[in-house]
This record gives C-alpha cells, structure tokens and sequence, in this order.
C-alpha cells in the first residue's frame, strides 16, 4: 500500500514548455490551462501580456518589447493528476533564467510551428533537456495552416536532434481540411478538444470520411505507412530521453491539447529522486527538502519583497515549518509559502514534492540555496553561464558609490545579473549573457535604487571560472595575472580575458588550470 504522500507525490507533473519564439508556446499554456480546467476562459494568459502592470516599472521593458522576462508557475489538476507547468522567458537573451528553470522541471514539451520544422532555439532548449536527461514530448502546433508533410517533420526531429520519434497521433487533413487527430494506438478519433473523450472508430475509413474526397485516400495510406513505418511508443525509451511521442494538432483552433493533457499524465514521470552531494534524495522520502531556482523581486510593488521559487524534491512543505539553509546552516521560518496560479497567488499549506512554491524573504535566500528539514545536504547543479557581455557601471554621482555596491549585490543574488569584482580594486564588472538583461538593470537601478547608470566597455570580453588541482599553482596564477581575476559573488576566482585568443594564449601556457564556462550555484 502506498503511503498518502507517496500517492501525493506519484500523482505529479512537473514541465516546462520549449520553444523558438513564436511556435505557439503561449496559445498552448493557455489552452492547457483552459482545457485543464484552472481558467474558465481562454484568453487569460495572453491577457496578462497585455494588461497595463502596475508591478514595477521596469516590467515596462518587458510590455514595451512584448517579451516575458518573468519565470512564473501554474498549476491545474485533471483527471486526478496534478499539472505543474514552469514557464520560461521567451527571449534568448534570458536563456540562462530558463536554464537554470530546466533543472527544476521533470519532463518537458517541445512546441514545433509545422511549417517551420526545429528552429535554433528549439534545438538550444532541447540540448539543454538533453544534458539533464529530461524526456520531451513533441507537439506539432499549427497544423491548421499551410505545413511540411508530417514524414518530414519526424525525419527532421530524428536526424537534427538524434531523438528516436513515436507519433502516438495522426492528423486528419491538412491546413484547411485539418480537423482533428487519429490516436495509432487506441484507434480513436477527436475531432476537437472540446470533446473530452476521444470517439473509438473502426479503422482509418469511418475517420475518412471528415474529409473532402480527394483526402480520404491519401490519408488512408499515410495512416498505414505511419503505422508500418514509424516506431512504436515505448515508455521506457522515452523516460530516458531516447524517443519521443509526436502529437499533431493545433494550439490556437482547440486539436490536439486533450492528447497531450493525456500523454502527459499517462506518459511523464513523476517527480525524479535528486542527486544530492552525499546521496540521492528519493521524492517520496518523508522529510522535506527543496532547491531555489529562481529569484523574482517586487512582485508585490507594496511591499519590497523578494520571492525565492524553490523546487520541492521530496516530501511535504508545510506551512509554518522550519527548514534548515544549507548553505548557511541556519533555521528558516516558511510561515507563508505560495502557490501561483495563472496570474494570482494563494499561500499554500501543504505541498509535495514536485510542486513549486514561492518563498517570500528579504534576501535570506540565493539561487542554488538547498532547504532541508535538518539533514546538511546540498543539491548542486543549478547552472551559472559564463557572461558573454561584460560591463562596467558608470554612475553619475559618486557619492552614492556605496548604494550602488549594494544594489548590485542584490541585482547579481537575484540572477539579474552577475557581479564580478577585480582584485586589483578597480570598479566592479557586471557580466550579462544577452543585451537585454542590461537594460532591466539599467531600468531596475533607476527605479528601486535612483541609480542612474550608464555602461562601459571593459576591457575584458571573456570570463571563465578557474581551478586548479593545487592551489599553490592556482594562487601563482591569481598573483601573475592579477590586474585581470576577479571574484564572483560567492567569492570564487574568474580569469578576464580580452578575447577567445588571449583565453587560449594564456591557457595553454598555464598546465592543469582548468577555465569552466558553466559554474554550479553553491
Ligand atoms: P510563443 O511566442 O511561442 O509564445 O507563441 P504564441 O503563442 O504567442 O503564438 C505566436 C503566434 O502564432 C500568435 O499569433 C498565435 O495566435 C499564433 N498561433 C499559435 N498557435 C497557433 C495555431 O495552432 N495555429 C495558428 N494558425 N496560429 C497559431
């Protein structure tokens, strides 16, 4: 018999949706969400995107581009199951935010626009899965409009992204004749997601019939050929990142989303064991632990606070419990712990593992920090990118030199940006991975600080995090070089280099010093 937490934890799903831009992504959480049955009209989603915010200023930049920079969670409950879905920024300028929201997910959805095929953000965000074994299920958007035959597509998906594919659905009609999807394997027909129980059907012809004429036998064949020739789904291959069930259908007509609820339930896992430091962390343990992935500050425009959304691992968070900061070790009082739903939160009593919760405090908690209920354990592996735009801050007023040593501190814990601070004692360097985190510093400064800032070149255009076996030789290397070592936030040395060229130079003259370009928050 299953304990009732396992049977909390068992019944789980945690995902995050990836995308190239403009694949569907948001017209599928929403329908998600809609179908779901957590918002009662569709619309909701795309709504906060548009509504005037009043949550701070600097969301202007985010309204004004029309981008999401802001990591959000929802979740909804169906067919006895609960639905934990991690949305990430769209632009790549964010990337290291949505990385860093991939660690905490167990499986994911790769959107593809069909007439499109993998695009480069698609293939980037399905690597990313790749390196952390996350199994994806594929939905082919769009089918509605103007597509490449679905044959090539799965070709396309097998060969640039070496995943074996499994078309669990098939659709019925192209552009304008597609009016719904053929499930292979249960021989069931849904013309709409409207319909919630896919209507069994005797074979390929009674579906046929739904299309014009000239369709019905081409479609016939190519349903057989799909079933010849294609492989059959098997769960385990997908669960290790191996294969992927293919749905077709369309986001924004209403095709195809009950499938994918389905598979999703049917098919995901539930929430993984974690790799702690000194052992594996099964997510139906009975003690409580939990990872920070995340950092939003001034959700609340009233009240200055800072939400830490962590990653329940396992067990269940209770509202009102202490758990215990690893790094640190001090005890921390979860007295109002929250869930989001779409666009509002609630404070959450209980919550299991696999469910995100946001954490409100004033600075305590880090990205990477580890919660227990006790037990000094220590997740690793929620990633820091080298920067690939460095910066200096040049402010208008030096008085307030010391104000804006602090505010950077906060923007760098909060993964806004990353703070580097020169050995030699000359002025700090902000590294940044796309342009655009540039200018929500610059704005966030203005705003919460009344700082206002300009940006410089720095000298430095690279910067790896250094190691060495000894560090008697790491400690020469940090002394010759000093005018370009840094230190990151956490106090760990960075070499700045000027370009690739002088990276390598000095590499290859320094044996046994390792340069890391990806660096696991502590
Ligand atoms: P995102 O950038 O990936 O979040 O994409 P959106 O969900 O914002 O969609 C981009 C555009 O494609 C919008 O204009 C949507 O209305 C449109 N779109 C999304 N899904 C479909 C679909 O299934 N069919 C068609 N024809 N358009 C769609």
């Amino acid at each position: 018999m299953k304990s009732a937490l396992q049977t909390e934890v068992a019944r789980r799903r945690t995902f995050a949706i990836i995308a190239h831009p403009d694949a569907g992504k948001t017209t599928l959480t929403e329908k998600l969400l809609l179908f779901g049955g957590a918002i009662q009209l569709a619309g909701e989603v795309k709504a906060k995107k548009d509504r005037i915010q009043t949550r701070s200023d600097w969301m202007k930049i985010e309204r004004e581009r029309g981008i999401s920079v802001v990591t959000s969670v929802m979740t909804f409950e169906y067919d006895g199951k609960v639905f934990n879905i991690l949305d990430t920024p769209g632009h790549e300028d964010f990337a290291d935010d949505t990385y860093r929201t991939l660690t905490a997910v167990d499986a994911a959805v790769m959107v593809i626009d069909a007439a499109k095929g993998i695009e480069p953000r698609t293939l980037k965000l399905f690597e990313v899965c790749r390196m952390r074994d996350i199994p994806i299920i594929t939905f082919v958007n769009k089918m509605d409009r103007e597509s490449r035959d679905p044959f090539e597509i799965l070709d396309e998906v097998e060969e640039k992204l070496a995943l074996d594919t499994a078309p669990v659905t098939w659709p019925v009609g192209r552009s304008k004749t597609f009016c719904g999807a053929y499930h292979l394997a249960n021989n069931a027909f849904r013309g709409s997601d409207s319909q919630v129980e896919a209507t069994p059907v005797n074979g390929p012809q009674a579906v046929a019939g739904h299309l014009p004429e000239n369709e019905r036998e081409t479609f016939i064949d190519e349903l057989e050929l799909a079933r010849e020739a294609c492989r059959p789904f098997d769960r385990q291959s997908f669960l290790e990142g191996h294969l992927t069930p293919v749905f077709f259908g369309s986001a924004l007509r209403n095709f195809g989303v009950r499938d994918l609820i389905n598979a999703l339930g049917d098919f995901a896992p539930p929430p993984r064991d974690q790799q702690a430091d000194s052992r594996t962390v099964h997510a139906d343990e009975e003690r409580m632990t939990a990872f920070v992935f995340k950092i939003q500050a001034n959700m609340d425009p009233n009240h200055r606070d800072r939400i830490a959304f962590a990653r329940i691992c396992s067990g269940k968070l209770q509202r009102g419990m202490k758990a215990r900061l690893s790094r640190t070790g001090k005890q921390l009082g979860l007295t109002a712990p929250q869930f989001f739903f779409a666009s509002q939160r609630q404070i959450a009593d209980t919550a299991y593992a696999g469910d995100v919760v946001g954490i409100p405090n004033h600075g305590t908690l880090r990205i990477g920090d580890t919660l227990t209920e006790g037990e000094p354990l220590v997740f690793h592996g929620v990633p820091n990118f080298a920067p690939e735009i460095l910066r200096r801050v040049r402010l208008g007023d030096a008085m307030k030199a010391k104000k804006l040593k602090e505010a950077l501190q906060q923007m760098a814990e909060e993964g806004v940006v990353q703070l580097f601070v020169p050995e030699d004692g000359s002025p700090a360097i902000v590294g940044v991975v796309g342009a655009l985190q540039l200018d929500v510093l610059k704005e966030r400064l203005k705003q919460e600080y009344g700082l206002p800032v300009d940006f410089e070149a720095a000298r430095f255009n690279v910067c790896r995090w250094i190691e060495h076996e000894d560090r008697a030789q790491l400690e020469a290397f940090m002394v010759k070089h000093r005018a370009a070592i840094a230190r990151d936030l956490d106090g760990d040395p960075v070499f700045l280099a000027e370009n690739a060229f002088s990276l390598n130079y000095e590499a290859e003259r320094a044996p046994g010093m390792v340069f890391n370009e990806i660096k696991d928050y502590q």
